[in-house]
């Protein structure tokens, strides 16, 4: 069993999240299996996945293969843009595919608003969580006006909204609006995806140099502080300890307030206005 200690937060709904974990975007099947198989021995015990990564069989064949007991770990997965008309079957569909009696966070990955169908797909992630299947519920890639359409037609609050948020973009009004509705803030790309020179920046090497740490560890430290919950993506054991391994140190407000400087309100990913 893991050694981890990771803290959990608890979302508005009462529910646990390990504020850290393991993100599979990218990782094909065979990767994911032995990926998520070392997470899991390592000590992780929070995964995020989802339909558009088509690894969810290859995550619940390692969560089978772990004998973790099932309460002890936090699975994530994600509505499909395409499948937003009958999120019923979408949902069915994954656990099938995860091989899980339940998950424990389903989101709408993207808001879509050229389809128009999100509150709708909210609408049958509202039903969803009252059955037994699914323990909260929440929304990916949302922005300020996807979340106000969202809480002005059903008045339903997101536990999460994951958006992409790394030092380079940090999305401070998006936060704000979220922090004051008591929405959870889950980062993708927390380590900008490896796309950019961020973890050669002199405010992120020099924390790193006095604290003994990796950028890396630095940059995942900030997000921590911030409150927010990450799950940067790794395809080697080493990094994913590496990654973890952030629990024992502490930014000072001078280190954060330097990487707090660095935003370029830069989208490496797509933009959610216009997202298919
Ligand atoms: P990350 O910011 O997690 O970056 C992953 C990249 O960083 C990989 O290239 C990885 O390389 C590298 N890396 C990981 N650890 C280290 C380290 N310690 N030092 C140096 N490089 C490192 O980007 P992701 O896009 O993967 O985001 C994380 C997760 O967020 C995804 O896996 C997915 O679960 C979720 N996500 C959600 C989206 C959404 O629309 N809701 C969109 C995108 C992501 P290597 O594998 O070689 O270690």
């Amino acid at each position: 069993m893991g050694e981890l200690h990771i803290p959990n937060l608890e979302l508005n709904d009462g529910n646990l999240i390990p504020q850290l974990g393991l993100g599979v975007w990218k990782l094909k099947p065979g990767d994911t299996e032995r990926i998520v198989g070392d997470a899991l021995e390592l000590g992780y015990r929070h995964i995020d996945t989802a339909r558009i990564y088509e690894n969810e069989e290859a995550v619940g064949r390692a969560i089978e293969a772990s004998g973790i007991p099932r309460d002890e770990l936090f699975v994530t997965t994600k509505l499909w843009n395409t499948d937003q008309e009958d999120p019923h079957a979408a949902f069915e569909a994954s656990l099938d595919r995860l091989g899980l009696e339940k998950v424990d966070l389903y989101l709408i990955h993207w808001p879509v608003p050229s389809r128009g169908h999100a509150v709708s797909a909210w609408r049958g992630l509202v039903e969803i969580v009252g059955s037994d299947r699914c323990d909260s519920i929440g929304v990916s890639n949302f922005e300020v006006e996807h979340l106000n359409e969202l809480l002005r037609e059903t008045g339903v609050v997101p536990t999460v909204n994951q958006v992409e948020l790394h030092p380079l973009h940090q999305r401070r009004e998006l936060r704000a609006f979220c922090a004051e509705r008591d929405i959870a803030i889950e980062a993708w790309g927390p380590l900008g995806q490896g796309k950019t020179d961020l973890l050669e920046r002199p405010a992120i090497v020099a924390a790193a140099s006095l604290h003994g740490k990796t950028p890396a560890q630095v940059i995942l430290r900030w997000h921590l502080q911030n409150g927010t919950i990450v799950f940067p993506k790794t395809s080697s054991r080493d990094r994913l300890a590496e990654n973890a391994d952030v629990f024992d140190f502490e930014l000072s407000p001078d280190e954060m307030a330097a990487i707090d400087g660095m935003d370029e309100q830069r989208r490496l990913g797509g933009d959610p206005r216009e997202v298919e």
